[in-house]
């Protein structure tokens, strides 16, 4: 047991518990924000952790780049370089060499791409993954997959899953075990059900720490998502994490909760907070738009964050028509508080059996602005 997952309550499929690492306790379900290049943008890591998070996510894509592994591990590891000694996990590079390298090659060793920074070109396997993420001090460390793109025929979807499998074995033979430090694996299989189930099986029989859900909010859609999850969350073991990858808006949290998620990694709270755009429980909010100009009121009423405590929506609004780089770091402190606030009240409704209740509520006020042909889950 390199890991400890205790669950403490279930209600329907969702699960409230404890997650045990070498870096402490994080507690589930969990929302990770996103510290890409071993920083979330325009917050202090004090900030972060006052917001409530017990984990952070890094990238190994960029990090590898820039400043490298190497580099990281000879000033002490990636806790202390960014002064954050709570856990972290690292994606394994895949998805971003994907997304933003050039000229990329894949090949069963791996892909071969040329760095989008300087056209520089690397080789990423399942073993440098591994080498790079155990360099960089990753609590969770994520097994190298390809994530398959969507939209994508049967047996490109087939194709994709069986070589990320097998790279999948390679990652678990290159990780290196140590107590506190876990190792997930990742299912794939675009939409097809028959696919996910293969891919939970081969990863069950290779043995994971925890296991994700990958290739999901790739476009596909609320509706499909949940989908997805339903026919793969019974295919995994009950008694490991589970985390959907790159997901999502509150919504989407909430409805993956109740369909056995438990951990979740999203840019939108802090991108979106860089862009002006705040979550509220009265949904999303423009803080550029015009009816804010003059509005006295914190932007949520009740929410703990510096942002609400002691600032108007006026001064946000203004704070972001001058451009002032104030608005992006109390518009990412706000959602990342909300984001957390969410968790916190998802975590305490599962342990008193009224999830359920807590999902109408949320979604009633938060969904009440929203135009009624986009509320259909
Ligand atoms: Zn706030």
């Amino acid at each position: 047991m390199v890991i400890n997952f205790k669950i403490e309550k279930k209600e329907g499929l969702a699960r409230t518990g404890e997650l045990s690492t070498a870096h402490g306790i994080i507690r589930t379900p969990a929302f990770m924000p996103v510290g890409t290049a071993a920083t979330v943008k325009a917050m202090l890591p004090e900030s972060v952790k006052e917001t409530g998070a017990d984990i952070l996510l890094g990238n190994t894509y960029h990090l590898m780049l820039r400043p490298t592994a190497e580099l990281i591990a000879k000033h002490g590891g990636l806790h202390k370089f960014m002064n954050w000694d709570k856990p972290i996990l690292t994606d394994s590079g895949g998805f971003q060499v994907m997304s933003l390298s050039k000229l990329r090659k894949i090949t069963e060793s791996g892909v071969t791409f040329q760095s989008h920074l300087d056209g520089t070109s690397y080789d990423l396997t399942p073993e440098r993954s591994m080498e790079i993420q155990h360099l960089l001090g990753s609590d969770i460390t994520m097994a190298f997959d390809e994530c398959t793109p969507f939209p994508a025929t049967e047996e490109q979807a087939r194709i994709s899953m069986e070589l990320s499998m097998r790279w999948a074995e390679r990652s678990k033979n290159a990780f290196i075990a140590r107590e506190g430090y876990a190792l997930f694996g990742i299912v794939q299989g675009g939409v097809y059900p028959h696919l996910r189930e293969k891919s939970a099986t081969a990863l069950k029989s290779i043995g994971f720490d925890g296991y994700a859900v990958g290739g999901l909010a790739v476009g596909e859609g609320q509706k499909l998502m949940f989908d997805v999850l339903d026919v793969t969350t019974p295919h995994l073991p009950d008694d490991k994490p589970r985390y959907l990858m790159g997901v999502g808006k509150p919504d989407d949290i909430i409805g993956a909760v109740m369909r056995g998620i438990d951990m979740f990694d999203c840019v939108i709270p802090t991108r979106s907070g860089r862009n002006a755009r705040a979550y509220t429980d009265a949904g999303e909010q423009n803080i550029m738009n015009a009816k804010f100009k003059d509005d006295p009121k914190p932007l949520m009423e009740g929410c703990p964050c510096p942002s609400c405590k002691s600032y108007s929506r006026a001064y946000l609004n203004h704070l972001f028509r001058a451009d002032e780089m104030l608005g992006p770091m109390l518009l990412t402190w706000h959602n990342l508080t909300f984001y957390q606030t969410l968790m916190s009240g998802i975590r305490a409704a599962i342990a008193k059996n009224q999830l359920a209740e807590f999902a109408h509520g949320f979604l009633t006020k938060y969904r009440a602005n929203i135009k009624s042909d986009e509320k259909e889950i």
